[in-house]
């Protein structure tokens, strides 16, 4: 039975896991993040699909069925996983995507590794992830097509479904044409993106980007601007945009370009927070500080994170705070994504270097002042941690959101902790309550994590009051209902598709 929705995900849904010789697919051990809230789209259609990759050895004979049919909780969908063979993965993902791409999204342009790049081996991916999304499409159906390492799939799925409605979420930044336009693909790239009917991103910024960095390829006119929301517009933040464009087109197509940030499930976070499993735990967690503060930061390990400057930011505290020795602990959570990717496992040594050279200068036996984590922290501890925590000190150097920044707010129902954030997060636009720093600038990340720490419980309960206000304004529901609004709005937009509707519906 074809779908009415399709969701394009690189990956599985699920965990699938071998129980008593038999494989079995189980709910995502985490229960945060993005996939929950793209699965429960499910629950409003009659019938939806997710397609995601699988390695096999023979993609033409894959040892496991590429199809399968689910039902749960959020509805009746089938996933279709591609068989792509290992080389095929780390070609298209681990090359191409994350080697070439990242770092351009991110405005890294220095790591920017080009050689490696198959692009035939990216197509020829992109073009199987479209052949299978349009095998599962209704007439009219939406397609929902997510992240850079899928960019092609927009303009290969328009070729075979004209029919079908095309949505592209980025869950990344996206850069200035200046940055983006190093991309020898660039054309074909946006192009395909060209090919949807909404094409979406986390903040103004971005989409701003994006079509400035088309205009600067095509003939695309901008058919409608936007100011932008009032709270969205703090003075000085470096990433605000006071409008912008809303409806481009281009050869006769409108296209929908959305700015709406992901947020965290507030209600489910709050209420771990509150739970007694936390408080046994951030109890323990608070006699083991004494009277030390708690200085708290997560990421994934990518240069894009920024974890070598902050460390060495506290290094500076160390030395020109004497007053500060055994009184502050830094935990710093740095998840190596994947050490077999040299740019990550290089980040990972100097991080281990610096933090060693910290504990060494300034520790002793009873107090060491880095407490280095580098495998994932499971998330009910996390929140333990968030409510432990005196300061979340979150500052990457570019990050297309920073998920951890609103769950650290979302914990802090007791309204107490200060967030130290960077203003290249795309949280920052929404959360300038924050103490906002620039983690480009030694004066200002010294100064923000001065001000954290000697700042007193009135202040910080009035910056946490309005930094929850906007994280609930802005959650994942509120992101989850805008995104079902734009594939309405399409719908009757009515762009030109092979049913015959016309772009003057709109
Ligand atoms: N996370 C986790 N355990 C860890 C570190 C991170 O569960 O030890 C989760 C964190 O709760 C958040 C996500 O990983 O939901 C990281 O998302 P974010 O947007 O901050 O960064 P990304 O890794 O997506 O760039």
């Amino acid at each position: 039975m074809p779908s009415d929705l399709v969701i394009v995900y690189h990956r599985q849904p699920y965990e699938e896991v071998v129980k008593d010789g038999k494989t079995v697919f189980r709910e995502n051990k985490s229960p945060n993040g993005i996939v929950p809230t793209l699965k429960s789209f499910f629950g409003h259609v009659e019938k939806g699909s997710w397609i995601a990759w699988k390695e096999a050895e023979d993609p033409a004979n894959p040892e496991f069925e590429r199809t399968i049919e689910i039902s749960d909780a959020n509805g009746n969908y089938s996933v279709s996983r591609l068989p792509l063979t290992a080389k095929q993965v780390s070609s298209f993902y681990h090359v191409t995507s994350k080697e070439a791409f990242w770092p351009i999204l991110h405005s890294f342009k220095e790591k920017y590794n080009y050689d490696p790049v198959d692009w035939p081996t990216f197509r020829e991916v992109n073009w199987a992830f479209a052949e299978a999304a349009a095998a599962e499409a209704n007439p009219d159906a939406v397609v929902w097509i997510h992240d850079y390492n899928l960019w092609l799939v927009p303009g290969y799925l328009r070729q075979l479904r004209p029919d079908v409605r095309i949505s592209f979420y980025h869950h990344t930044p996206f850069p200035a044409p200046d940055i983006f336009n190093v991309l020898p693909w660039r054309k074909e790239i946006v192009q395909s993106l060209l090919a949807c009917d909404v094409v979406g991103f986390h903040i103004p910024r971005y989409s701003s980007n994006f079509v400035q960095v088309a205009r600067s390829l095509f003939d695309v006119d901008v058919a409608k601007r936007e100011k932008v929301a009032g709270e969205l517009v703090s003075d000085g933040t470096a990433l605000v945009e006071r409008s912008v464009p809303t409806e481009i087109e281009f050869e006769g197509r409108r296209i929908l370009v959305s700015a709406c940030p992901v947020g965290v499930d507030v209600d489910f976070i709050s209420e771990r927070a509150n739970s007694r499993d936390t408080a046994k735990k951030v109890e323990i967690i608070r006699k083991e500080l004494g009277d030390a503060k708690l200085l708290l930061s997560v990421s994934r390990t990518d240069y894009t994170k920024g974890g070598i400057e902050q460390l060495l930011s506290f290094e500076r505290l160390l030395e020109r705070r004497p007053d500060l020795r055994e009184k502050v602990r830094l935990m710093h959570v740095s998840v190596s994504a994947n050490r077999k990717m040299a740019a990550y496992g290089q980040i990972q040594g100097e991080i281990e270097q610096i933090a060693g050279r910290i504990n060494g200068r300034f520790g002793s036996l009873e107090w060491q002042p880095v407490a280095l984590i580098s495998t994932a922290v499971p998330f009910k501890h996390l929140i333990a941690y968030y409510r432990a925590a005196d300061v979340a000190w979150i500052t990457p150097l570019a990050d297309g959101m920073n998920l951890v920044a609103k769950e650290f707010v979302a914990a802090r129902t007791d309204e107490d902790g200060v967030l130290v954030l960077s203003e290249f997060a795309g949280a920052a636009v929404e959360m300038a309550a924050a103490v906002v720093t620039n983690p480009f600038s030694h004066k200002s990340m010294d100064s923000a994590i001065d001000q954290a720490i000697a700042m007193d419980r009135n202040e910080k309960r009035k910056r946490m009051q309005a930094l929850r206000t906007t994280i609930r304004k802005y959650d994942l529901r509120a992101w989850a209902e805008e995104q079902r609004r734009l594939f309405d709005a399409v719908d009757h937009a009515g762009n030109e598709h092979a049913t015959g509707r016309t772009l003057s519906a709109a």
